[in-house]
C-alpha cells in the first residue's frame, strides 16, 4: 500500500501561526513555511500542513479534510464539532471575559440581568450567564467587538483579553472571566491505523518538546 501523510491544519497567519511552526520544527519536522503557500510537505516526517483561517480549521478536522489541527480552545468550544482534542500545547493562552465602561460599578454578576452583549461567542456567553441565572440579549459581532459599547450597540461585551491592553484603551474593565483558553491539538475520530500511528509518533515527539520546556 502506498504509504500516506497525515494532513494537520494550522493557521495560516495570526496568534496561532508562529508557535504552531515552532512546534512542530522544535519536534525535528522539515518544512518551508510563509509565503503565499497554502499546503506544504514535510521532508522528513510524513506530515503535510494545511494553512487555514483559524475559524475553519475544526470544521475541515471533522469532515476528515484534515486529520489534524492546531485550534484555540475558544472557537472550539463556541460551536459543537465531532473532533477529538488529543494534546494541549500550552500556547497562544487567553481568556474569554466579560467587560464593562470603565465608570460603571459593577456589583456582582446580577449586574449582567436583561443586558445587551456584544460577542463573537454568544454560545459561551449564554451558557456561562445562563448557568447562574441571568439573562441576556447577545448580539453577535465578528470582530472590533470593543467598540459596541462606546456606539450605543451594547452596553457590554464579552470577548478575548491577554493583558487587558485593549479593553483600558476603549474605555472598558473585565469583570468577569467566562472561559480560559489555549492552543490544542484536535483530532478526526475516524484516523486509518496507519495514521494513527504516525500521530503517535508525533505526540511522542511534542511530549519531549514539552517537557524540555518544563
Ligand atoms: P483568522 O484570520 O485566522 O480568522 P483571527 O483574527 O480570528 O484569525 P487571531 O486574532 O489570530 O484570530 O487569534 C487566533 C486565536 O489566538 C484566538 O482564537 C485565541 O485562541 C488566541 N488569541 C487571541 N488573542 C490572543 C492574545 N492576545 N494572546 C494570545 N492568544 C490569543
Ligand atoms: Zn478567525
Amino acid at each position: 500500500m502506498e504509504s500516506q501523510n497525515i494532513r494537520i491544519a494550522v493557521q495560516k497567519s495570526g496568534r496561532l501561526s508562529e508557535e504552531s511552526l515552532k512546534l512542530f520544527k522544535a519536534c525535528g519536522i522539515k518544512f518551508e513555511s510563509g509565503g503565499s503557500k497554502l499546503k506544504t510537505v514535510s521532508s522528513n516526517f510524513p506530515i503535510e500542513f494545511l494553512f487555514l483561517r483559524d475559524d475553519d480549521i475544526p470544521g475541515y478536522v471533522e469532515d476528515g479534510v484534515a486529520d489534524l489541527g492546531v485550534i484555540g480552545e475558544n472557537v472550539l468550544m463556541e460551536h459543537i464539532r465531532q473532533v477529538d482534542v488529543v494534546k494541549e500545547l500550552g500556547f497562544s493562552k487567553c481568556r474569554l471575559s466579560l467587560a464593562i465602561p470603565r465608570n460603571e460599578e459593577y456589583s456582582g454578576i446580577e449586574y449582567f440581568q436583561g443586558k445587551n452583549i456584544a460577542t463573537s461567542y454568544p454560545n459561551l456567553t449564554n451558557a456561562f450567564l445562563t448557568k447562574q441565572g441571568i439573562k441576556v440579549t447577545t448580539h453577535e459581532i465578528s470582530g472590533s467587538v470593543e467598540i459596541a459599547p462606546s456606539i450605543g450597540l451594547a452596553e457590554a461585551i464579552c470577548d478575548i483579553v491577554s493583558t487587558g491592553g485593549t479593553l483600558l484603551s476603549n474605555g472598558l474593565k473585565e469583570v468577569a472571566t467566562v472561559f480560559q483558553s489555549q492552543a490544542v491539538l484536535i483530532s478526526n475520530q475516524q484516523l486509518s491505523s496507519e495514521k494513527q500511528a504516525i500521530l503517535a509518533k508525533l505526540l511522542f515527539r511534542i511530549d519531549s518538546v514539552q517537557r524540555g520546556q518544563n
